[in-house]
């Protein structure tokens, strides 16, 4: 079965777009990946709340200083509505192990990110050991390489886990631990924005434009792509041979309209 996931690099959107647009969107999604801070606001919680599919908060982009202690601060509240956690690296599943057990938390999902770097069925292996529910393949080979490495999970011994393929959308090319936005060496910018969108954007000599997105609590950045990925959903589908999430990452409005026109698409031709 092939099913679909949305992955939001800002929670404002939850709040900004109508939520007639909202739903039309992830009309049939299986899940969506949110910043943890979305599960602990109050107007982005209730536009989460109407979303009906399995609802995943992902950890700090960078895991240090104070965006951990406002994750480990926020950790219960986060627990109230997700359904689970997206890691994105190994240090992650230690740190998210040791709050379940400090917490008495046993009933929520882990998802790995591509910055697991899984290239091969040995690392997907590992981490379906691990007991991870999901993991996005790296999305650096070609699409059919993915696409050979998700059948590959789905043939793992005792595999119980997912593999996800990013098809659409930005991906992270760089975690800054400096803040574009500003030449000042000291914290706080003050316009890496409350939940990240900066509105600047890197520019390389071919004029290609990489978005920045702010990360507060620390004043450091996350840079995305220039360029969306892009592989076609019936290619995909032609060629999976067992269960896989096919995933969307958006960022702004328009990603969200192309998932509007895909949806109607696909209800047409059934
Ligand atoms: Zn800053």
């Amino acid at each position: 079965m092939v099913l679909k996931s949305v992955y939001f690099y800002n929670p404002d959107i939850l709040t900004s777009v109508k939520y007639e647009k909202l739903k039309a969107a992830l009309d049939g999604i299986f899940r969506v990946y949110l910043p943890y801070q979305s599960f602990t606001d109050r107007e982005a919680l209730s536009a989460i709340k109407e979303i009906e599919c399995e609802k995943a908060a992902v950890l700090p982009y960078i895991n240090k200083g104070n965006a951990r202690n406002h994750f480990e601060k926020n950790f219960n509240t986060v627990c109230k509505t997700a359904d689970g956690f997206m890691i994105q690296n190994i240090g992650d599943l230690a740190f998210l192990s040791g709050l379940f057990q400090a917490h008495g938390v046993s009933d929520k999902f882990v998802y790995g990110d591509y910055s697991l770097n899984v290239f091969n069925s040995e690392s997907a292996a590992y981490w379906n050991a691990s007991g991870l529910k999901s993991v996005t393949v790296s999305p650096e080979p070609e699409a059919s390489e993915q696409i050979k490495l998700a059948n590959s999970v789905c043939k793992l011994q005792n595999g119980t886990m997912l593999p996800e393929i990013i098809c659409g959308g930005k991906i992270i090319v760089m975690r800054s631990e400096h803040c574009f936005i500003t030449d000042n060496p000291k914290y706080h910018c003050v316009r890496c924005g409350k939940n990240g969108m900066t509105g600047y954007s890197l520019t390389d000599n071919a004029e290609n434009k990489f978005p920045v997105i702010g990360l507060p609590h620390d004043c450091q950045n996350i840079v995305l792509s220039a360029k969306n990925i892009e592989i076609a959903e019936e290619y995909a589908k032609k060629h999976l041979l067992g269960n896989c999430i096919l995933r969307y990452n958006v960022l702004n409005e328009k990603d969200l309209l192309n998932l509007r026109i895909s949806n109607r698409k696909e209800r047409q031709e059934n």
